[in-house]
C-alpha cells in the first residue's frame, strides 16, 4: 500500500530535464574543474581558490593520503572547522578510495573517542589549532590512528584570535615526538606526485555521518556517493536549474554538518558556484562578509535567520543579490520567517531533513505556496508516507498524524555495523525520520515535533513546538524552547526558557500571554527567561542540556 505516499514530480519545472550527472562525487569535482578551470571555488577570508587550484591541491593530497596508506574503504576522519582544506580533503579522501568521517572539531575528548574508535578511521586530518590538537593527539594515541595531518589555519588568525584560540607553531609539531605519525600539511602534499585511480561504484559508502538519532549513543549513516549526488542533483531541480551567472554559496554552516555538506560543498561542485567559507558563525564576522561577497544562495538555520531578523535598520546587510534562502535542521518559527523577509528583502523557505537522508527530503518551492508552517513539498525523487506510530506497516490518510517515512535515492542504506538499528530505522523499506507530523490534502508536510521531544503530560501527548510557535509570537521573545520536566503529579510537564529584548518581559507575562494561545494541558508550568540559551555547533537550539539540568535539579 506504499502507492498512497505523496510523490514529487521528479522535474518540479516543466521541461527541465532529468539531471545525467556522474554519480561519483569525484567525478562531479573533475567535472567542474574541467568546465570552470579560472572560475573561483572558494573564497575564505578574500583569499580565492580557483576550481582547477582546487582539483590540484584534491589530487595532491589524494596521492599522500594514499602514501600514507589509504586503500579502499580507509576511513579518513576530517576535523577541521570551514576552510579550504576541508573541500580538499573531503574530494582527496574519495578519489583515494577511502570514506570520510566527519567530525566537529569541538567535540569533547569522549564523543571523539567514540567517533574514532566506531568508525574505525586511520586517519585523522584536523587543524593546528592548540585546543584541537590536545584534544585529537590525545585520542589518536589511544585508538586506531595511524597518521595525524595538521593543517596550517594561520591565515584566519585574526578571526580565530577574537574566538581566544592559540596557534600551534609548526616547529611545535615537529618536536611532538608523537606515535601516530603527526605530518603538517605542506609535508603532506609533498609525499607522492599523482593519486592512483580507484574504482569505486556509486552505492559505495563515501561518507559516515554521526548523528545522534533517537536513541542517544552517535551512531553513522551511511551515505553513498550516489546518495549525495542524488540530493544534490534534486537541491538543482527544486532551484530551477543552473544559471549563466557563477552563484555565490555562502558556506557559514560548518561543512562536516550534512546540510552543509550537500547544500554548499556538493551543490557549489555541481554548478560550480564559489563557495565563501566561514570558519563559524559570529554575526560581526558575517555580516562583514555578506557585504564584501555578496553572496546569491544562503542556506542556514533558523538561529542564524534570527540574528538578522533582529537587528536594527542601520545594521541590517543588504541581501539583494540572495536568490535562495533556505532554512533547515529545525523548524523554523512564522514568526521569524516573517521578520527576516520584512526586514532582509529575501525570500526565505523552509526545507526539512536528516542525516540519514543526505540529507533533505522535503522543501517549500521558491516560486510557488509556501504554506505557513509547512516543511514544503516533497524533494525531487522523494515519496514522503506517514505512518501510524503504534502499526508502522499502516500508511495513514492525508490530515492524520504519524510517523513521517521517507523512500528516494538520497536515502542511507543503513547505520554503519549497527544491523539491529538499521533495521529498525526502516518500515516497509521506507526511512524513519523519528519525527511526528501530518500531509495536508496538497501533499504539503506539517511536522508536529520529533518523538523523542514529546512531552508526556498526564496521558497527553504535549508538542513542544506548540509552545515555541505561540512564543514567539510575543514582540519581545527573541528564541525559545519548550521541554518536559520530572512532574510528581503529572510525570511530565511542560517547561519554557525564553531569550527577551525587553527586561520588562518576565517569565509571569509571558505565562499570561500564552493563556489563550495555548491549551492548558500545554501551557507551560514555569517558563524561565535566560541570556542565552544552548545552541549545537552548527546552531540548532539544543535542549539537551536544559533537559539534563531540570534532571539534576529534580534529583536534588
Ligand atoms: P540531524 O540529522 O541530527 O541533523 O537532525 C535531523 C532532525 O532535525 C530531524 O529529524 C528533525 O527532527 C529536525 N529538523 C530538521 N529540519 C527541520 C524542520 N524544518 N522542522 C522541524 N524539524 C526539523
Amino acid at each position: 500500500n506504499i502507492d498512497t505516499g505523496v510523490h514529487a514530480p521528479l522535474a518540479i519545472k516543466q521541461g527541465l530535464p532529468l539531471p545525467s550527472h556522474p554519480r561519483l562525487l569525484g567525478d562531479l569535482l573533475d567535472r567542474s574543474v574541467a568546465r570552470f578551470p579560472d572560475r573561483a571555488a572558494i573564497d575564505f577570508m578574500g583569499r580565492i581558490t580557483s576550481w582547477s587550484e582546487l582539483g590540484v591541491a584534491v589530487d595532491r593530497a589524494a596521492a599522500g593520503l594514499q602514501a600514507l596508506g589509504v586503500v579502499k574503504g580507509t576511513r579518513v576522519a576530517l576535523c577541521l572547522p570551514n576552510t579550504p582544506y576541508y573541500p580538499i580533503l573531503f574530494y582527496a579522501t574519495l578519489k583515494a578510495g577511502g570514506i570520510v568521517v566527519n567530525v566537529n572539531p569541538l567535540y569533547v575528548e569522549r564523543e571523539l573517542t567514540h567517533l574514532i574508535a566506531d568508525s574505525g578511521a586511520e586517519i585523522i586530518v584536523t587543524a593546528d589549532v592548540a585546543e584541537i590538537q590536545a584534544r585529537v593527539l590525545k585520542v589518536a594515541g589511544e585508538t586506531g590512528i595511524r597518521h595525524v595531518v595538521s593543517c596550517p589555519i594561520a591565515d584566519v588568525l585574526p578571526a580565530l584570535k577574537r574566538f581566544g584560540y592559540r596557534l600551534f607553531k609548526r616547529k611545535e609539531i615537529g618536536r611532538a615526538r608523537a606515535t601516530p605519525q603527526h605530518l603538517y600539511f605542506a609535508d603532506f602534499m609533498k609525499l607522492r606526485r599523482s593519486p592512483t585511480p580507484v574504482p569505486v561504484a556509486p552505492d559505495e559508502v563515501a561518507v559516515l555521518q554521526y548523528t545522534g538519532g533517537t536513541t542517544g549513543v552517535p551512531k553513522a549513516a551511511m551515505l553513498s556517493h550516489a546518495n549525495i549526488v542524488a540530493n544534490t542533483d534534486a537541491m538543482l531541480i527544486h532551484v530551477g536549474g543552473e544559471t549563466p551567472d557563477q552563484d555565490r554559496v555562502l558556506g557559514v554552516l560548518p561543512l562536516f554538518h550534512v546540510f552543509a555538506l550537500t547544500n554548499v560543498l556538493t551543490f557549489s561542485t555541481l554548478v560550480g558556484a564559489e563557495m565563501i567559507l566561514l570558519p563559524r558563525f559570529e554575526l560581526t564576522q558575517l555580516l562583514a562578509t555578506l557585504k564584501r561577497t555578496r553572496p546569491t544562495y544562503f542556506p542556514a538555520v533558523p538561529t542564524i535567520y534570527n540574528a538578522l531578523a533582529n537587528l536594527g535598520p542601520d545594521e541590517r546587510p543588504d541581501l539583494s543579490t540572495i536568490k535562495v534562502c533556505i532554512s533547515g535542521g529545525a523548524p523554523l518559527p512564522a514568526e521569524v520567517r516573517h521578520a527576516f523577509e520584512a526586514n532582509a528583502g529575501a525570500k526565505l523557505v523552509e526545507g526539512y531533513g536528516l542525516s540519514e537522508a543526505s540529507p533533505i527530503i522535503t522543501c517549500n518551492p521558491f516560486e510557488g505556496v509556501n504554506k505557513e508552517g509547512s516543511a514544503g513539498l516533497p524533494f525531487p525523487g522523494t515519496t514522503i508516507e506517514i505512518r501510524d506510530r503504534e502499526d508502522p506497516s499502516r500508511i495513514v490518510p492525508a490530515g492524520e498524524k504519524g510517523e513521517i517515512c521517507a523512500r528516494g535515492p538520497q536515502v542511507m542504506a543503513g547505520y554503519w555495523h549497527k544491523p539491529a538499528e538499521t533495521e529498525a530505522a526502516f518500515a516497509d523499506g521506507a526511512l524513519r525520520t523519528g519525527d511526528v507530523g501530518y500531509l495536508d490534502a496538497d501533499g504539503y508536510l506539517f511536522i508536529v515535533d520529533r518523538i523523542k521531544d514529546m512531552i508526556l503530560c498526564g496521558g497527553y501527548n504535549v508538542y513542544p513546538r506548540v509552545i515555541e510557535e505561540a512564543l514567539y509570537e510575543h514582540p519581545a521573545v527573541v528564541e525559545a524552547v519548550a521541554i518536559g520536566v520530572p512532574d510528581a503529579h503529572r510525570g511530565q510537564a511542560p517547561k519554557a526558557f525564553v531569550v527577551v529584548n525587553d527586561p520588562a518581559v518576565t517569565g509571569t507575562v509571558l505565562r499570561d500571554f500564552l493563556r489563550d494561545k495555548i491549551s492548558k494541558i500545554e501551557l507551560p508550568r514555569e517558563v524561565e527567561i535566560r541570556d542565552t540559551l544552548p545552541k549545537t555547533l552548527i546552531g540548532k537550539l539544543s535542549k539537551k542540556e536544559l533537559v539534563e539540568e531540570e534532571l539534576r535539579k529534580a534529583a536534588r
